[in-house]
């Protein structure tokens, strides 16, 4: 799946902070949204272990899977939603 294809909610956005697992603050807007409805034209979409080139999802956990740039044995657990804003080794997919 290309980023051209993919639909993006709020809580895949750069401006969208996290209130609860349903709502969330637009920083653009100065309001709350939802988390999973459609973006609007100032979407910018933030770092996350889901667009990153070293994540591998696990084929058998939804929602799960492992950073491959780990250096522990086994590599670090990590989700597609992670926020890697602070994550020195993200590498846009
Ligand atoms: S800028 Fe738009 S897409 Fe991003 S959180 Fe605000 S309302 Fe949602």
């Amino acid at each position: 799946m290309t980023m051209s294809d993919e639909k993006y909610v709020h809580k895949d956005c750069r401006n969208y902070a996290p209130i609860d697992v349903r709502k969330g603050f637009c920083h653009v807007h100065k309001k709350e949204v939802p988390a999973d409805t459609e973006v609007c034209a100032k979407f910018e979409r933030a770092p996350k272990c889901r667009y990153c080139k070293n994540f591998t999802a696990d084929q058998e956990k939804i929602e799960l899977g492992v950073c491959e740039a780990s250096m522990s044995t086994p590599k670090f657990v990590a989700y597609p939603d992670m926020v890697a804003v602070t994550c020195e080794m993200y590498k846009e997919a």
